[in-house]
């Protein structure tokens, strides 16, 4: 009887994992896919159908750009309907990044999307990249009894770890545990068994066709409040011509310090229609304006919460929001729910 063996498209995009020392400068320079699978000859193992797809050149992940996370879109459109499911093999330093914006930009995703790499290269004796992206392809191939994918998501797999792409933060730049979620479970552990935490796995609506979208509109900024931010500085930023939105870092669940030109120039920001989305330094927990005065009056002057959201997440998402022309009103109240399980409501 034909058997239909599960299939795997890997996109390889670069980074540490694709990497190998250049002899004389003894730098990490990328290499291409098929010098990455001879490093891996378990791959022929798999029974799967794995096909692969490559940038090139491939990109350390410093150089991913919007337009790159729309290619990574329309490599997945076209390829959607002939494969279980895809991993990315992409550079751990923007992943986050990476993983939140294609969470919404694949709206309505229905199979596994599964971001990985490595903090050492394929070829390094010790490398993590090995089992890392071994266990991303079995993740990405999984279906459960009813032969519907068991991660239907945009997720990164790294250090034994299953994670929702749009809660994740590289937090590590040393260690194998290079991401973490602070904000949300881990979808899955990887030990003797894969064991899925399977409540807490988005579905997608069956009723609904898969959608990808392409546009951003990039005219936003991260500002990170600290002791001895000047005011010539902060309105400098704020009034840039352009600026559309801001995410703004805030102390401990969303304080400021409680500055009248802090909230002048906020309040001037959002009057003129800059969104500002208030979001935690910390990096776990959320942003709670309602708790003390020093919230409360970043609500005054406009500003929205951002939840628990990442920043990776929230200027994506802002990004992804404003590229589709929608209103200020229509953003603010998108910022507020979740598109893809990327803030707790
Ligand atoms: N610089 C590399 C990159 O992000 C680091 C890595 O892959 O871990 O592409």
């Amino acid at each position: 009887m034909y058997k239909k063996y599960p299939s795997v498209l890997l996109i390889y995009t670069g980074g540490t994992i694709g990497m190998i020392e250049n002899q004389e400068t003894g730098a990490l320079e990328n290499f291409d896919f098929d010098k990455l699978a001879q490093h891996v000859p378990e791959l022929k193992k798999f029974k799967y159908r794995i096909s692969s797809y490559q940038f090139d050149p491939p990109i350390d992940s410093s150089d991913m750009e919007p337009p790159l996370w729309s290619k990574l879109v329309r490599i997945i459109k076209y390829n959607y309907d002939y494969y279980d499911g895809f991993v990315i093999l992409h550079g751990t330093d923007t992943m986050s990044y990476t993983a939140s914006a294609l969470s919404f930009m694949l709206e309505n995703l229905g199979k596994p999307v599964i971001l990985t790499g490595s903090q050492l290269p394929i070829g390094k004796l010790r490398t993590d990249g090995k089992e890392n992206l071994l266990t991303a392809i079995e993740i990405a191939a999984a279906k459960d009894k009813d032969d519907m994918p068991v991660v239907p998501e945009v997720c990164i797999f790294f250090d034994s770890h299953l994670m929702r792409g749009n809660r994740t933060t590289k937090m590590n730049a040393e260690n194998f545990n290079a991401f973490h979620s602070f904000n949300y479970p881990v979808l899955a552990r990887a030990g003797v068994h894969i064991k899925y935490n399977t409540s807490q796995i988005r579905r997608p609506d069956l009723s609904k066709p898969f959608h990808p979208h392409y546009v951003f509109d990039t005219n936003v900024v991260v500002i990170t409040l600290f002791p001895g931010l000047q005011e010539n500085i902060l309105s400098a930023l704020l009034n840039v011509p352009g600026l559309k939105a801001v995410v703004l870092k805030t102390y401990g669940s969303g304080n400021a310090p409680q500055k009248e030109w802090l909230m002048r120039l906020l309040k001037e920001a959002t009057s003129r229609g800059i969104i500002v989305v208030n979001i935690t330094q910390c990096q776990a927990g959320t942003v709670e304006m309602k708790r003390y005065e020093t919230g409360l009056q970043l609500i005054d002057a406009g500003v929205i919460s951002g939840h628990d959201s990442t920043p990776e997440s929230a200027i994506t998402k802002l990004m992804f929001l404003l590229g589709h022309g929608l209103s200020y009103d229509e953003v603010r109240r998108k910022m507020n729910i979740s598109l893809t399980g990327e803030i707790t409501e």
